[in-house]
């Protein structure tokens, strides 16, 4: 797909660059804040910034922005780790923001020998307060004209602990009236005493985001720093840093962010779904986060193909979940072992059956001429799915009914001559005979029969937990509806079956084996199978969103 599509405005600006030899290869870098799981929107970034640097000479680093020390946790930092090596991607430099904290405090101690930083004592208030408005231009306070003696002095005994928390700011001497109102006179340094994840307790000031990033792009010689549209006015402030400071001039770059339909994306609004209980942890099989979308069996190839096919905009839309699904299918089709499992079972006894067990070998994968078979056990007394009998069929109904004939798939064709009743009239058991010359492979019966069953032999089939899920919410974008997001939470986004029954292959199930369970859709083993099967439901065989779901035979 990718040397079909024209080029995507990041491409011919790098192309461009490479042409005019500003640059004989180029550094992107992927910037995480270590605050909660990825998701489907950090993929796109992902895939947007590694997938650059396939294409044309260079590298991309791996960067935590972890300047705000008290959300960031090292759980989160490995999680990120994991996933973006699971997507398929490498890094060629695994750092942190915190690794630059001293080359961070020496810029500053720079702008300010510069004449451009000075230390406030405003509370945060009077800082809001004399910003001014986007139609009225800031004030200069009396701190603004410190001298730079009293700055460095002050801005130390910050750094060394002689103030408390809010005491003071280190604040960019820019324009208090500048039409950015980022740009007039920003905070980039603050005092906060926390514990940091990784640098302890040796710092009590932290560099603010505006001081941070654009600074390790340069200390890393980031030649296309890439980030999202909200922070197109940040990026008159990142190259008034660089230029003052007279670093390596990185550029920032934007693209809007990618969101999907059915679902939240804030790692704010994860992380309540994850501390309030409606999911199962930040890898629940619902979660639009990267790890619940690998625990529910998508693959890093379906992810990136989705990735690639919704390219980049400048544009905000929401992206349809039923086209990643579409991207999974396309994928699981091609390497998922066929397996056959009855969700909802009705006994079926084949009356001209000898007591014999017959191994059957049926394909492992139509769609990969590599695979190889399984040995499928068939005997006289097996289990169909209840909904593919009927008693009293409509037309068109090609399954089984009285009378009627299907073939068992990978087996023999069967007729059904007798329906089994309990006492108050439920349906218990089919009465069956079986075509001995029609062995699939090997059918000389002349029968033609339309509709195909998916069966298990009951002594040897072995018993599972099925998890169906449903879209986690009810309304295309809950964020933007009225109200709490979790107002619009799916009651239902989780079935669980327990009277299930699949074919005996499936003990040897690995966590990393996808299966389409025929007929049934596409599965995967979780995590939760310690002694017993659990699978989860990746995706079903059709788009289930579509407005007319065809049911058939
Ligand atoms: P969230 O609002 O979900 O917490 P964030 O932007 O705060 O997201 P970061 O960890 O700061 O998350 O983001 C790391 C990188 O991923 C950034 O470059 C950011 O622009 C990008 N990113 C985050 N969310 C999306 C998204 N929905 N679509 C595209 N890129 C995204
Ligand atoms: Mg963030």
């Amino acid at each position: 797909m990718s040397e079909e599509r024209s080029l995507n405005f990041l491409e011919e600006i790098i192309e461009n660059d490479l042409k005019s030899g500003k640059y004989q290869s180029i550094v992107t870098r992927f910037p995480p804040e270590p605050n909660g799981y990825l998701h489907m929107g950090h993929a796109t970034s992902i895939c947007l910034n590694f997938g650059l640097t396939k294409k044309y000479p260079g590298y991309t680093n791996l960067r935590f922005d972890d300047t705000n020390p008290v959300t960031e946790e090292t759980e989160y930092v490995e999680s990120i780790k994991e996933d973006v090596q699971w997507l398929g991607f490498e890094w060629k430099n695994l750092r942190f923001a915190s690794d630059y904290f001293d080359q961070l405090f020496e810029f500053a101690v720079k702008l300010i020998n510069k004449g451009l930083a000075y230390v406030d004592d405003s509370t945060s208030e009077e800082i809001a307060q004399q910003k001014g408005t986007p139609t009225e231009p800031g004030v200069n306070n009396q701190y603004r004209d410190r001298s730079i003696e009293e700055n460095l002095r002050l801005f130390n005994e910050m750094k060394n602990g002689k103030y408390p928390d809010g005491a003071k700011v280190l604040r960019a001497k820019i324009d208090m009236a500048h039409t950015n109102m980022l740009m007039r006179d920003p905070i980039i340094y603050r005092i906060k005493h926390a514990h940091h994840h990784r640098t302890g307790d040796k710092w009590c000031i932290y560099p603010m985001y505006d001081f941070a990033h654009g600074q390790s792009d340069s200390i890393e010689e980031v030649t296309h720093s890439i980030c999202t549209l909200e922070f197109i006015p940040h990026r008159e402030l990142y190259d008034w840093l660089i230029e003052k400071l007279e670093i390596f001039p990185s550029h920032q770059y934007e693209f809007a962010r990618r969101n999907l339909n059915y679902t939240v994306m804030s790692k704010r609004k994860l992380l309540q779904l994850v501390n309030e209980n409606h999911v199962d942890g930040w890898d629940d099989p619902r979660m639009p986060t990267i790890s619940g979308m690998r625990r529910r069996g998508y693959t890093p190839e379906a992810i990136r193909d989705f990735c690639e096919r919704v390219g980049i905009a400048k544009r905000e839309i929401l992206l349809e979940f039923s086209l990643l699904e579409f991207c999974v299918r396309e994928h699981l089709n091609k390497i998922a072992l066929r397996r056959m499992v009855v969700f909802d079972p009705i006994k079926v006894v084949i009356t001209n059956w000898t007591n014999e067990v017959e191994m059957l070998q049926i394909e492992d994968n139509p769609e990969d001429e590599n695979s190889g078979a399984r040995e499928v056990p068939f005997s006289g007394e097996l289990y169909i799915e209840r909904e593919d009998f009927m008693e009293n069929p409509p037309k068109k109904f090609f399954r089984l009914f009285p009378g009627g004939m299907v073939r068992l798939k990978g087996a023999y064709i069967i007729k059904c001559d007798e329906v089994v009743k309990d006492d108050a009239g439920n349906i218990t058991q089919l009465n069956c005979t079986y075509i001995p010359e029609s062995r699939s492979g090997n059918d000389t019966s002349g029968i033609n029969v339309k509709g195909t069953l998916h069966w298990v032999s009951i002594k040897e089939s072995i018993s599972a937990e099925i998890r169906l899920y449903d879209r986690l919410f009810q309304v295309e974008d809950p964020s933007s509806e009225e109200g709490d997001f979790k107002s619009y939470i799916n009651p239902n986004s989780l079935q669980l079956l327990t009277n299930v029954h699949a074919e005996p292959a499936l003990k040897n199930a690995k966590f990393t084996d996808r299966f389409q369970f025929l007929r049934k859709g596409y599965f995967c083993l979780d995590k939760d199978s310690h002694g017993r099967l659990v699978f989860n439901k990746t995706v079903g065989l059709k788009d289930a969103w579509a407005k007319e779901v065809k049911k058939g035979s």
